[in-house]
């Protein structure tokens, strides 16, 4: 189960890979919790009136035929109103997905999760430092309560039979094929598309410990034909998405990359893993905290905890827990890293 924000997240990110692993036979559901209705009209030639007035009808059905392109077996869509981009009027619709109670998208997700009983669930990184877009915020904020709760019978009795998925994982929008991108435009003599800001941040995902390669060799196609499914979103022009030629990002990037952000131990533990160590959300832990939405901050610390995800909020996480694990040593965390390396369900 992938969760995206919007019409087209499912394209820019992690796409060949959802690709490859329908090929593979697994069933593949895309949960998009929006409806895009803000989304600008980046195309020029798809910019017409009657496109600006039946936006969201449009964005729904350009949805629907990039999921086709990617291979999911199911779209699922949560039906909340795109709430804009940071600082505009958007924001403030009552009706915008950042403006419904947290409890209540955790609690359409958990329902979801317990319908189709994922093994994996995708999603976004806390990225309030360097993409704020209230929606993706929200999804990563909704996540991670949904997968700690779902396997919890005495959470959301009315959304069906529990079931714990066994990872969470973030989507990155690859900072390793970014910087490797940068370099092929400036061989090419082109001005590269990303700048300091985009640099700084791959660079900052390279960096981290937990992440994953995920081999897509094959399938690097798919997400520029998946993107170009979003006719009034994308420019065929960009050259962002479309600067380097397929065969060129085949050589260099043939991989998505994840960060490990949650797996459930032998003993039916939740382990959260930080960049150099990894401890356990016990269960008691996990429930109380649904309500007051747990937070994730993913700052590194200092000194011995540096890296380590810390969780605020009412009694989310017990630093006293016993079972905390070192996944830069010879702990499970360290052991699931290493086989989840190039398949998510390894
Ligand atoms: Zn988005």
């Amino acid at each position: 189960m992938v969760i995206h924000a919007h019409p087209d997240d499912e394209s820019s990110k992690g796409s060949a890979t959802v690709a490859r692993y329908h090929d593979e036979g697994v069933y593949t559901i895309l949960v998009c919790c929006t409806g895009g209705e803000e989304g600008d009209i980046l195309n020029p030639a798809a910019n017409s009136p009657g496109v600006r007035e039946n936006i969201a009808t449009i964005r729904h059905e350009e949805l629907h035929n990039a999921a086709g392109v990617i291979g999911y077996d199911e779209v699922v869509h949560l039906g909340y109103r795109d709430s804009g981009m940071p600082d505009s009027p958007a924001n403030h619709h009552p009706e915008a997905f950042a403006n419904v109670p947290l409890e209540a998208v955790v609690s359409k997700l958990v329902a979801e999760i317990r319908r189709t009983r994922p093994q994996v669930i995708i999603t976004y990184p806390d990225e309030r430092n360097h993409y704020p877009h209230p929606d993706h915020i929200r999804v990563h904020d909704a996540s991670l309560p949904a997968f700690n709760a779902a396997g919890d019978p005495s959470l959301y009795p009315d959304a069906g039979k529990p079931w714990q998925p066994s990872r969470l994982f973030y989507v990155l929008f690859s900072g390793g094929r970014i910087l490797e991108m940068h370099e092929q435009f400036l061989l090419a003599g082109k001005q590269s598309p990303f700048d300091k800001r985009w640099l700084e941040r791959a660079a900052s995902w390279s960096a981290k410990k937990s992440i994953i390669r995920i081999d897509v060799t094959g399938y690097t196609h798919i997400r520029r034909k998946a993107l170009l499914a979003h006719a009034t979103q994308i420019d065929p022009q960009s050259p962002f998405w479309f600067g380097l030629p397929d065969d060129v990002i085949d050589k260099i990037a043939p991989y998505d990359e994840y960060e490990l952000a949650r797996y459930v131990d032998g003993t039916g533990k939740i382990i959260i893993v930080g960049d150099h160590s990894a401890k356990a959300l016990s269960r008691s832990d996990a429930t109380s905290g649904v309500g007051t939405a747990p937070t994730v901050d993913s700052a590194p610390g200092t000194g011995t905890t540096t890296g380590i995800d810390t969780v605020t909020g009412a009694g989310a996480i017990s630093d006293t827990s016993d079972t905390v694990q070192d996944a830069a040593g010879t702990g499970s965390s360290a052991a699931i890293l290493a086989s989840v390396q190039n398949d998510l369900f390894g």
